[in-house]
């Protein structure tokens, strides 16, 4: 389990889709407490942020995003920790992929096959439709008002979304997130003419095709998400099988570096998620670097830091300019109270990956934990690089905004104050809580100096919302009506 407490974890780090903005703003900015994820109930889904799975992932998929004329970097890919085997995408620009689905792929090819079908979604314009509300929300808010949405007119209560959130995804799934049989071998196509554009085999398409198609005859209830959601006949797989037969790409292969991609992702989630598995599969006398990883994993998640840090050692020491080795050191260091040790190796995972937002928060991160207030300055220049090479992540907000309170108890400033309110302004505007956003904006705004570059930011965060300051937009408070429902064919 990630640490809990004062700590968020780092590399492989889930995200709570409700995080409790009570805390910032009922106590003094000063003391705001970095306890997001323990808001999380157990069932509902989190997600998880990776670097080096998330950059796999564009790895494979820009070629075929391009392939379909989208510009790959308009696309966010989302991580779902779920043993649900499904993906789908949603807000026109977000791909939501289901680790029970990254987990069943055997190859690049296949999970290559499962992205292409779903950009074939997007090129069709099958999509769950952009609502006001998410235009400018995090993934995690827009996957929350999805699932909240779908659960409350599933039940014909719009009224009843929240209280029925709690394990609704299947039923999300049948009302919002399936389609007909014909919008889906329209996606196979148009996925299958991109993998050609790409110089991908549909191969890997047929594959996992043909390894979900047994359960086609299973009772609903038995199936995958993914077959629930996206029909699958033999016509879908004939045609697959028909367009492969003709595609001069038949049996054509990705470059060898997909496929340890693919392997070293597989060993991480497997590390992350089922680590008793991996620890009872595999012994220290296995020397495959893959499943030295996954052990790393595994014995850092089952607490046994100790030789986490003796195999994670070793793995750098066979791949030395590997970013992910030193992350995944820093992050057990972290997360067992040796901050300044861990700084170091965050530092060297900096070094070699500069533009990985999720790396400067980590290292922001560590930085903000040291005890020594003269690395203050440092982490937030991390924390704002952070920013710069990603928009709109609630937790490096509230990251900052603990950076400028602590700078503000040091220096007596109140405008670092009105600063770190500023920055929970952000937080709360990226979480689409518009009506807290609104609030800690003009807050803020009393405390900056007018003009300045974060009074004017917060002046744009206090009058985008303030039309809409009426209705509390807070997805939990979001009623069913009769929003997303063009996902429906
Ligand atoms: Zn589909």
């Amino acid at each position: 389990m990630p640490a809990s407490g004062s700590r968020v974890s780092k590399s492989l780090k889930r995200i709570g889709l409700f995080v409790a903005l009570s805390l910032a703003m009922n106590g003094s900015v000063g003391t705001v407490v970095l306890a997001q994820e323990s808001g999380r109930a157990s069932d509902q889904p989190s997600f998880i942020r990776d670097a080096e799975i998330e950059n796999y992932l564009h790895a494979l998929a820009d070629p075929i995003y391009r392939a379909a004329d989208i510009t790959p970097s308009s696309i966010t890919i989302n991580i779902v920790e779920s043993n649900v085997v499904n993906a789908f995408v949603a807000d026109g620009m977000n791909e939501f992929f289901y680790t029970g689905l990254l987990q069943l792929t055997d190859t690049p090819e296949q999970l290559a096959g499962v992205i292409a079908h779903e950009t074939g979604h997007i090129a069709g314009g099958h999509l769950i439709r952009s609502r006001e509300e998410m235009r400018n929300a995090s993934a995690e808010a827009i996957f929350g008002m999805i699932i909240a949405v779908a659960a409350g007119a599933a039940s014909g209560n719009g009224g009843a979304a929240a209280g029925a959130m709690s394990g609704s995804e299947q039923i999300a799934e049948r009302s919002f997130l399936s389609f007909s049989r014909t919008v889906e071998a329209s996606a196979d196509a148009a996925g299958m003419s991109f993998l050609d554009r790409a110089g991908i085999t549909s191969r890997g398409m047929l594959e996992f095709f043909k390894k979900l198609q047994g359960q086609e005859l299973m009772p609903t209830s038995q199936q995958d998400a993914y077959v629930r959601t996206h029909p699958l006949t033999r016509d879908r797989i004939d045609a697959v099988q028909d367009h492969l037969d003709h595609s001069k790409y038949k049996d054509a292969k990705l470059d060898e570096k997909f496929y340890v991609m693919h392997e070293r992702m597989k060993a991480k989630l497997m590390g992350y998620l089922q680590p008793e598995t991996v620890l009872l599969r595999y012994t220290d006398n296995d020397k495959r670097l893959s499943t030295r990883y996954a052990r790393a994993i595994a014995l850092y998640r089952t607490s046994q830091a100790d030789h986490a840090l003796t195999v994670t050692d070793g793995l750098i020491k066979e791949e030395p300019d590997n970013p992910y080795f030193h992350e995944l050191k820093g992050q057990i260091l972290f997360e067992n109270g040796r901050t300044e040790q861990s700084i170091d190796s965050y530092k060297k995972a900096n070094d070699l990956l500069p533009h990985s937002a999720l790396l400067r928060e980590a290292y922001g991160h560590a930085l903000l934990e040291s005890k020594d207030n003269d690395k203050l300055d440092a982490a937030v220049e991390q924390l704002q690089e952070a920013n710069r090479l990603e928009e709109r992540t609630p937790i490096v907000w509230h990251l900052l905004a603990s950076a400028w309170g602590r700078k503000a108890e040091l220096t007596k400033k109140t405008e670092f104050e009105a600063m770190a309110t500023y920055a929970l302004a952000e937080e709360a505007e990226a979480q689409g809580k518009d009506r807290a956003a609104q609030q800690l904006a003009e807050r803020a705004m009393k405390g900056l100096p007018k003009g300045s570059v974060y009074w004017l930011r917060a002046q744009d965060i206090k009058l985008s919302t303030t039309s809409d300051s009426a209705s509390d937009k807070d997805k939990k408070q979001f009623s069913g009506g009769k929003p997303l429902s063009d996902a429906n064919h």
